[in-house]
């Protein structure tokens, strides 16, 4: 077959950038855009707003921020009669969805406010949340989570109390609040949809969390590349005929793909993060932040 090869790209879906985007949530988006560019992979980004339809076939990744009750309550209406069936199509399909604070709220059974009727969510996590009142303290300050065999830092602000049911975490809490202060959970995880309470943004002192959303909507668009650089890797050109697979588990297309994703020297990144955790006084934690730093510079020397 002779190949035609063309450019990757992704179109990312950014539901309610007018209304959920408190606290530098779109930071996020700056950094996936950034972390494609690089790569030479387009990121697309759409937004999404109140009276908008999602037609889960135009995305390959969807975020959504957070925001003030007050702007949560027509979001959530809205949400679930003109996205919920859309968004729910698209996570079932293992689109990488990432939903911070009250966006993840949304995402789960109900927002109950400290004031006013509960807010219905999607129920794509099975979990709840509940606003304890005003003489219940915020959850508010820097947090650090484990993920897996890493760590994620950001910064939280939220009133709600979030309890899961059979929903597994995103990750287990170091320092911080998380979900309600109680548990030790923080976010949560359905197939590739990820929520939680981490602020900052995010992304941009995660890189390891970033590339793994992107990893996630490359290995679903185009499925299993070859070595990097080789047409129909992740980092070289690609041919559009390729059968999209969606037969393995997200696991694994992860795994696969995150061998295929170019690292970059992500330094100053991991600097932000190691200097959140030891803010929090997580000093071995801090260390091992950084030996990642340098473990993917070598590897980026050495590919490139
Ligand atoms: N209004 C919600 C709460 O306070 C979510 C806040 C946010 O998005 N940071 O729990």
């Amino acid at each position: 077959m002779i190949q035609t090869i063309a450019p990757r790209s992704l179109t990312l879906g950014h539901l309610y950038p007018d209304q959920l985007n408190l606290y530098g949530d779109r930071g996020n988006i700056l950094t996936l855009q950034r972390r494609c560019q690089l790569r030479g992979i387009n990121l697309r980004i759409v937004g999404l707003g109140v009276g908008d339809a999602l037609a889960p076939d135009e995305y390959d990744l969807l975020f959504i921020g957070g925001g003030q009750d007050k702007e949560q309550a027509p979001v959530a209406q809205d949400l679930y009669e003109m996205k919920g069936i859309g968004l729910w199509a698209a996570i079932e399909d293992d689109m990488p969805v990432l939903a911070v604070c009250g966006g993840y709220q949304l995402l789960a059974h109900y927002y109950r406010p400290a004031e006013g009727p509960d807010m219905r969510g999607l129920g794509v996590f099975d979990a709840w949340t509940i606003h304890k009142g005003a003489q219940t303290p915020r959850c508010i300050g820097d947090i650090a989570l484990r993920w897996n065999d890493q760590t994620l830092v950001g910064f939280e602000n939220h009133g709600g109390r979030t309890y899961l049911g059979t929903t597994p975490p995103l990750g287990r809490v170091l320092k911080g609040s998380g979900n309600n202060a109680e548990d030790g959970n923080e976010g949560a995880v359905y197939r590739n949809a990820f929520g939680t309470y981490l602020h900052g943004s995010l992304l941009p002192k995660n890189p390891h969390f970033a590339d793994h959303l992107i990893e996630l909507a490359l290995r679903r668009k185009y499925g299993q590349g070859t070595s990097p650089g080789e047409p129909g890797s992740l980092n070289g050109q690609f041919h559009p005929d390729t059968e999209d697979d969606h037969t393995s588990s997200p696991e694994l297309q992860s795994d696969l793909a995150s061998s295929l994703l170019t690292p970059l020297d992500d330094r100053l990144e991991w600097e932000a993060h190691a200097s959140i955790l030891e803010r929090l006084g997580l000093h071995t934690e801090a260390a091992a932040a950084l030996r990642n730093a340098r473990d993917a510079v070598n590897v980026s020397l050495a590919l490139s």
